[in-house]
């Protein structure tokens, strides 16, 4: 077959780091993938929250032709117009004051920790500042974005990691508390920890963690990477809590397919922070980012992409809830708005291989966690064909 060709072609070139679902797809279409067979997918993983606004896109996919006709990129020497529109809707969506553009997430979390690190620096002249990170956390593969990332299989080989890294039990204040001493510079949370099992960060814990970094001028550094982005409702996951990071991480659903990420941070941080020669990329942010951040933030107020979310994702919880209440194999269910988790009993590669027999795209969290993270454009009706298929997997 076609399809085996190609699988096997990749196996012999491309690096093996993945073990991929043995599918070849080729392309989309609203919330709908299909494979090089044409086969049908609904799609409720948006290439890990990527693809916010689902596939073919008319406005988003125009202004993209027009922007490589005018001018593809330039490096960080000179201004352009798309990325200067592009930091002020990012600006003005989380109240913020200075953005960074990245080539992905990880280089947003490696920027965000370089900032952190050199507020302290410009403080006290010291080097050997801390961070506190969350135990199950997920920021990325660089040796800096592993560092604050709680997961002992991905960093083993890899130690050991820069930095002075503590690691905290999320949602455990006190195990927060006790870390703090007067080198911590920074900690490091996901407001939704996704990666790690679809934890949302508790109401009691966010603010607790605030007031600690208030109190001793240490910077509250938020991954809004996966859970940001319109997701849960809002904009920003953080916007639900009332609590504002001085450091925010961005990537995934910001460029919706581009690879584009951000680190912003309030006026204070930047004065006290990274100053010309301090930090760079020649990719980052460059004009065809630049304008396909800018239209999916005029697109999400047009479309008013956050009610929407609040609207579906309030019927995917009902959804889900129902179902743990029939199968007795759903251990738990977590998250909020479109980004949502089903603990399993059984193997959750095997849910998520089976469904793509099915014609459903899901991906796994953590060991034991089924992850719903679709286009945030998806209706009511693709929430009842996601769960009937669903179904059918688990019977
Ligand atoms: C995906 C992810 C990252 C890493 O982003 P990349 O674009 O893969 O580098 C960091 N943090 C969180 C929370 C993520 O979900």
């Amino acid at each position: 077959m076609e399809k085996d060709k190609w699988m096997n072609q990749a196996e012999s070139h491309i690096l093996h780091t993945y073990n991929r679902y043995p599918v070849v797809l080729d392309h989309g279409e609203g919330v709908y993938l299909y494979d090089m067979e044409g086969k049908k997918y609904l799609d409720f993983a948006a290439g890990i929250a990527v693809q916010a606004l689902g596939y073919g896109n008319v406005e988003y996919n125009q202004s993209l032709k027009d922007q490589i006709d005018k001018l593809l990129h330039t490096s960080n020497l000179y201004y352009n117009q798309p990325t200067v529109e592009a930091a002020e809707k990012i600006c003005a969506a989380c109240g913020m004051d200075r953005v960074f553009f990245t080539n992905s997430g990880t280089e947003a979390i490696e920027g965000a920790l370089k900032t952190a690190k050199k507020y302290a620096y410009t403080k006290d002249g010291c080097t050997d500042h801390e961070i506190i990170a969350m135990n199950h956390s997920f920021h990325g593969r660089s040796m800096g974005a592993l560092s604050v990332t709680g997961n002992a299989h991905y960093r083993g080989p890899f130690e050991p990691l820069p930095g002075i890294v503590k690691f905290a039990e999320f949602n455990d204040l006190d195990s927060v508390k006790s870390l703090v001493n007067d080198k911590t510079c920074a900690i490091i949370m996901e407001t939704i920890q996704g990666e790690g099992g679809i934890y949302p960060a508790e109401e009691s814990f966010l603010t607790g963690v605030k007031q600690i970094c208030q109190e001793r001028d240490i910077l509250l550094i938020l991954d809004e990477i996966q859970c940001g982005m319109g997701r849960t409702g809002h904009m920003f996951a953080w916007q639900e809590y009332g609590v504002k990071p001085d450091i925010m991480t961005c990537a995934k659903a910001l460029g919706c397919g581009v690879p584009v990420g951000a680190f912003v941070m309030t006026e204070k941080v930047a004065e006290g922070s990274l100053k010309p020669g301090d930090h760079g990329t020649t990719y980052g942010g460059n004009p065809f980012v630049g304008a396909a951040v800018s239209k999916v933030f005029d697109i999400f107020a047009e479309q008013k992409i956050t009610e929407h979310v609040k609207e579906i994702g309030e019927y995917l919880q009902e959804q889900l809830e129902q179902l743990k209440s029939e199968y007795d194999c759903i251990a738990a269910h977590r998250g909020k708005g479109l980004i949502q988790g089903l603990e399993l009993t059984i193997p959750v590669g095997e849910v998520s291989t089976k469904a793509l027999k099915e014609g459903l795209i899901l991906i796994t969290a953590g060991s034991n966690v089924l992850r719903f993270v679709p286009p945030l454009v998806i209706e009511k009706e693709h929430v009842d064909e996601m769960i009937l298929k669903l179904k059918k997997v688990l019977a």
